[in-house]
């Protein structure tokens, strides 16, 4: 059973109004900034050793958040001298462990792996996922059943266990989704729509079941959204475009320019952190407003 939701419990005693303080700022030892901080928190990162995925271990790390960073098998060779520069820089316990998030029976075995590791999870960010060739109009079934696989139905799983491990461990937590631009545009470049048929839909899925997830899950205190990135510079695009490639993606861009995989760590923070304890159920555009035409 649920935890009581004080809201719905206690509306006719007055104390329910003690839960509002007007001036927090005026308590001597009170620093607002101390709302970003994970200290003592545990959490995981998919797609750990991806441009996104890495840099929010990072943030989380010096935030004070022991974290396991997820990935494939084969980034073993990023993702160990990974795991061990994060822990040596900020002092905490940082873990590589493998899975391929659309494989059921090794996330099962992922969950193990983090309660052994970490003892529980207080954040996540469900962020592994792929954008497969040929995802157009035109696409074959495996590029659509690939891309569902991986992106929608691998988040599915590892918020799935994110949340039952914070639920057995009776506290809240919060859960933070990698959605897309292409959850909500088409990707207008140069005339016509990029290849994000099945990835668009993937992410729309992504962020509308983060939505479902922040209703059933608040009487937990577990809180649950999205970020929709635009074009970042995480590493994906390196040495495939050139320059004027570069202009013509960024066009449509009102600020003419990718975001940096920092400037995702930076509102991943936000989200998992105290700092947005009444944000619940939302996506947040980290697009240089690309979604505002
Ligand atoms: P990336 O390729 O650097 O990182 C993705 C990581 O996911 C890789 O390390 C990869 O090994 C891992 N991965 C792939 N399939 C997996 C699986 N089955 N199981 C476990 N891990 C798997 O790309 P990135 O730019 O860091 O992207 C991270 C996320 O952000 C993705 O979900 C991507 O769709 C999304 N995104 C990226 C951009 C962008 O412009 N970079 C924009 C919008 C959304």
């Amino acid at each position: 059973t649920p935890p009581p939701n004080r809201m719905e419990n206690n509306m006719t005693d007055a104390s329910v109004f003690d839960q509002y303080p007007l001036d927090q700022w005026k308590e001597p030892s009170h620093r607002i900034m101390d709302r970003f901080s994970l200290a003592g928190r545990k959490g995981f990162v998919t797609g750990g050793a991806g441009g996104l995925g890495r840099n929010v271990a990072a943030a989380w790390a010096e935030a004070g958040a022991d974290v396991a960073i997820v990935d494939l098998p084969r980034t073993k060779e990023t993702l160990e001298p990974l795991a061990q520069e994060l822990s040596e820089r900020y002092g905490v316990k940082v873990v590589p462990l493998y899975c391929d998030v659309s494989d059921k029976a090794q996330v099962d075995a992922l969950k193990t792996s983090l309660v052994d590791e970490l003892g529980t999870v207080d954040v996540a960010f469900i962020n592994a996922g792929v954008n497969v060739p040929g995802d157009d109009a035109d696409e074959p079934y495996e590029v659509w059943r690939k891309t569902i696989d991986i992106n929608l139905t691998g988040a599915y799983l590892t918020a799935q266990i994110a949340q039952h491990i914070m639920r057995e461990h009776n506290h809240g937590g919060s859960l933070v989704f990698t959605s897309s631009l292409s959850a909500h545009n088409a990707n207008f470049i140069a005339g016509g729509p990029s290849p994000v048929a099945a990835y668009g839909a993937s992410k729309a899925g992504i962020y509308e079941y983060a939505r479902y997830l922040a209703a059933a899950l608040a009487p937990y205190g577990i809180r649950s959204n999205a970020i929709s990135p635009g074009y970042v510079w995480s590493g994906i695009f390196e040495g495939r475009i050139v320059p004027e490639a570069h202009d013509m993606m960024t066009a449509p861009v009102p600020m003419r320019r990718f975001g940096t995989n920092e400037e995702i760590a930076t509102a991943v923070l936000f989200l998992a952190s105290d700092a947005s304890s009444y944000v619940t159920g939302t996506n947040l555009q980290v697009d240089g407003g690309y979604s505002v035409y």
